[in-house]
């Protein structure tokens, strides 16, 4: 098999013009993260947050400009764009199915939402992932709940109780775990498949190690789902007791698409008390009932501030929202972690809570909704093993 380099991607796509036809996408410097495994490339174009629908044919020209190259057999090109200051953030971009370079200027929104709509009610494809024995979903009905500060967190506190744990960072809206987990090497491919990162002890996938976390990526809802599939599937995990899926946050068609074509033995919610938040949380619990999966529980993250000088406590999300929620809605309520600065700042800094001060009671808190998760986790295969009714879609 031709051997292909990036030098070839990149000649390639230096004929491939820019948007409005001035000069070529590679001198203008809009290509980004080229990655070649073996006859598979993938990359990034970055183009105007508001003029990706418009340059839509400009990434499938580029796609096939590197379809042309001898021994080439798939190619994945995603629309990136730099977020400016006060533009809108790409997490509340409407997710909508790439259309043809044909359709892209015809096809109406709503046509492509319906797509997006059927995209999401196909039948499952809920094959297991050899080794894996668990996967858990972490999720939340909005963005900056703390969900994926909670995921690594949790991840960490189940493998201090004796799993073998990976993390697939699934919000490729905003690929956090590079930064989470401190790691900034790029995976290897050993032939058709990726070889995950491991920090701390966990496996660990994200997007955010083949495209740079500070460009926020545009995302259509097919694209969303082969890369979560190959992220998934292609991917050297290993024997696994739990695989932590840090979903991407919101409740939108390709979060259900996600939902109901992983294998997932459960979902997690996590959410803050107030009340906002918690009705977006309702409505990430109903997206995973709906296709059947378990709600292992809700989180209450932030939930209690701790003054770091004097030890004060002060409710200012409020607190029991979502202890008081999951009575509401049947479901278990994990346990409640406060608001914290040793948590936010160990966690931005790349050395989570629970690694870094293993003995402190932030990290009990962790290991304590741990055992409650494994816990849940347990019951619900026991259940499912016992002939619970196979999955219905509506
Ligand atoms: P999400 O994944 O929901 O968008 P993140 O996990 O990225 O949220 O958290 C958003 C911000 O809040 C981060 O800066 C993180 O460090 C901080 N954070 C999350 N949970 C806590 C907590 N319990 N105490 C203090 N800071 C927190």
């Amino acid at each position: 098999m031709p051997i292909i380099t990036e030098e070839m991607v990149i000649a390639r796509l230096s004929r491939v013009k820019g948007p409005d036809l001035k000069g070529d996408i590679v001198s203008l410097g809009l290509v980004n993260g080229i990655l070649v495994r073996e006859d598979r490339v993938i990359f990034s174009v970055n183009v105007p947050a508001e003029r990706a629908q418009e340059l839509e044919p400009l990434r499938a020209a580029a796609e096939k400009a590197v379809m042309m190259i001898d021994g080439v057999s798939k190619v994945t090109a995603v629309l990136t764009a730099e977020r400016t200051a006060g533009s809108p953030s790409i997490q509340s971009a409407p997710i909508r199915p790439a259309p043809s370079a044909a359709q892209a200027a015809s096809v109406p929104p709503p046509m492509q939402a319906q797509a997006a709509r059927a995209q999401a009610e196909q039948p499952n494809q809920k094959a297991g992932v050899p080794g894996i024995r668990s996967i858990v979903a972490v999720a939340s009905g909005k963005g900056g709940v703390g969900k994926s500060t909670t995921s690594v967190n949790l991840a960490l506190a189940l493998q201090g109780l004796g799993k073998k744990v990976g993390i697939l960072d699934a919000d490729i809206y905003g690929p956090s775990m590079p930064r989470l987990l401190g790691i900034s090497d790029r995976p290897t491919a050993n032939g058709r498949v990726l070889s995950p990162l491991e920090s701390y002890g966990l496996k660990v996938m994200s997007m955010g190690f083949l495209v740079d976390e500070e460009t926020p990526m545009i995302w259509r809802g097919p694209m969303v789902i082969s890369a979560l599939t190959q992220m998934l599937r292609e991917v050297a995990w290993g024997e696994l007791d739990l695989l932590i899926v840090d979903m991407p946050p919101g409740t939108g068609d390709a979060q259900l698409t996600m939902a109901q074509q992983v294998p997932l033995a459960g979902a997690v919610i996590v959410s803050t008390p107030q009340d906002i938040a918690l009705i977006d949380a309702r409505k990430g619990l109903n997206m995973f009932r709906k296709v059947d999966v378990p709600i292992l529980g809700i989180i209450e993250n932030m939930s209690t501030f701790i003054c770091p000088k004097c030890g004060e406590r002060s409710d200012i999300f409020g607190h029991g929202g979502a202890r008081d929620e999951a009575g509401r809605m049947g479901v278990p309520f994990l346990g409640e972690i406060p608001l914290h600065m040793d948590i936010r700042s160990h966690s931005d800094g790349g050395t989570p809570v629970t690694i870094s001060m293993p003995d402190g009671p932030h990290a009990a808190i962790y290991k304590e909704i741990a055992a409650a998760v494994i816990n849940r986790v347990d019951i619900e295969s026991a259940s499912v093993g016992a002939g619970a009714p196979s999955i219905v879609f509506e």
